[in-house]
């Protein structure tokens, strides 16, 4: 990165092409480059192609001190593979179903309280497709595991009986498909489709709300499935009753069925998923690594493997020991700075003051009488327990005290706290507010 800018390229072109991209994999002499062109657009290939791919070729020899060829895959393609659809007919052996990742099975599904009543209600609904519950809407945010549970389900399925008629599908490709065939006038095959299967897994379903004529069709779809005790899955990112505009009749079958959310996993659930992931990609790495991805990582399991995978990447690419400085070094971009959580001393005086009916200009005014001055100390004490700063800045922030000023206050609130509980009750309490947790 520091090559690059060296190389004077401006901000703006640094932020809008070369930021965004990401090593996707490094064999041999070879270093797959991943472009998100979804974010960016399609021309993104082009711009890198013709602009950049010297320059990274360049930059990446002189920190490698050896060459590397490089490739670009678009994030668009990886997803269009798993995303291919077509029904699997009995002559195709499960193996090669290309639609669904091979990689998204029960058994490589960690489970933990986020999850726990989601997987169990997959399974039985594999176990017993049409049967039970009829449809089934998994529920959760971004990276959670809701495809990974669909395609788990589809593999279980057609392990199981490899004639069953299995279409997986995303809801944007489902309306793609429908207004293709409103297009060349070949709404009947569409219908055809998607009403002999005997199992239908939509994912992310929210694409299709807003769309009138996709919930129409859509509707008709789930309604002759459903009467002939087919089976039927949908994914979501919220739970029916937060889609404003899912008409209402769908929204009713959809609840009717049984609903199972998918939340955040727990840092003990992370720790196992990054053990998993370890484990398949025969990785081998120090916990403390792992511990530090864990932490820092929480809300997205998309993002604990990607992590997971930049840092070997990186390991190997500078040919440095994976360990916990590497792991930061490499993570800075992507540990954001809320999950991180900064305490700054402006926080602490704000969360100090409200808890004693000041206001903030008060703790950092010149203000001497009792009631400020104490709370002040307070926030000294915080700031110096809670945040890297020297006495010195403490002192500079709130409101230009000496080095001096701040340690003696330090010192009284530390032997005050000592001798009252009440204090350091209050204490508790304030940190607590600080840095929830
Ligand atoms: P969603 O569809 O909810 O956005 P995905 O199913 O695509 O999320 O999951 C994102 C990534 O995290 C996938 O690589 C998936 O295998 C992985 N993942 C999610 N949940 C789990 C889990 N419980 N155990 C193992 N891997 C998981
Ligand atoms: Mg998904």
């Amino acid at each position: 990165k520091y090559l690059i800018t060296e190389y004077g390229i401006t901000d703006v072109s640094y932020n809008t092409w070369l930021r965004p991209l990401k090593i996707y994999d490094v064999v041999d002499h070879v270093i797959t480059i991943l472009i998100n062109d979804e974010r960016i657009g399609p021309p993104s290939l082009n711009v890198i192609r013709n602009k950049y791919e010297l320059l990274l070729k360049v930059s990446i020899e002189e920190v490698m001190n050896e060459p590397y060829e490089i490739k670009f895959v678009l994030q668009s393609q990886i997803d269009s593979v798993e995303k291919m659809a077509e029904p699997v007919t009995s002559k195709k052996k499960p193996n090669d179903q290309t639609f669904l990742n091979a990689r998204y099975t029960f058994d490589t599904f960690v489970v933990g309280g986020n999850n726990e009543f989601a997987r169990a209600a997959a399974l039985a609904v594999a176990e017993n497709p049409g049967e039970i519950y009829n449809p089934l809407f998994i529920y959760g945010g971004v990276g959670l595991g809701k495809t990974h549970l669909m395609h788990s389900i589809a593999h279980f399925v057609l392990n199981q009986n490899p004639d069953t008629k299995v279409l997986y599908v995303t809801s944007e490709k489902f309306t793609n498909e429908l207004i293709e065939a409103i297009q060349k006038k070949t709404t009947m095959q569409f219908r055809e489709k998607y009403r002999s299967i005997d199992i239908l897994l939509i994912d992310d379903i929210q694409f299709i709300i807003g769309k009138e004529s996709t919930q129409e069709e859509f509707f008709h779809t789930f309604n002759t499935l459903h009467e002939s005790k087919k089976q039927i899955i949908i994914s979501s990112d919220r739970p029916p009753k937060e889609m404003l505009t899912l008409e209402d009749r769908l929204r009713s079958r959809f609840e009717h069925g049984l609903m199972a959310d998918i939340q955040s996993p727990d840092y003990e659930t992370r720790m196992a998923i990054l053990k998993k992931k370890e484990e398949l990609d025969g990785y081998k790495i120090d916990e403390e690594v792992l511990r530090y991805i864990a932490t820092n990582i929480k809300s997205n399991i998309r993002e604990l493997e990607g992590a997971l995978t930049k840092i070997v990447a990186f390991s190997r690419l500078k040919k440095r020991e994976l360990n916990v400085l590497l792991a930061e070094e490499a993570l800075q971009d992507i540990i954001s700075p809320n999950e991180k959580k900064v305490i700054t001393p402006e926080l602490i005086v704000e969360v100090v003051a409200e808890h004693h009916n000041i206001s903030p200009s008060e703790i950092y005014s010149k203000d001497k009488s009792r009631n400020i001055s104490y709370p002040r100390q307070i926030a000294m004490y915080l700031c110096r327990r809670l945040t890297d700063l020297s006495v010195t800045e403490i002192g500079k922030i709130l409101g230009n005290r000496d080095h001096s000023t701040v340690l003696h206050g330090y010192d009284k609130v530390s032997k005050d706290i000592a001798k009252d509980s009440s204090l350091h009750n209050t204490i508790d309490v304030l940190i607590k507010k600080i840095n929830p947790e």
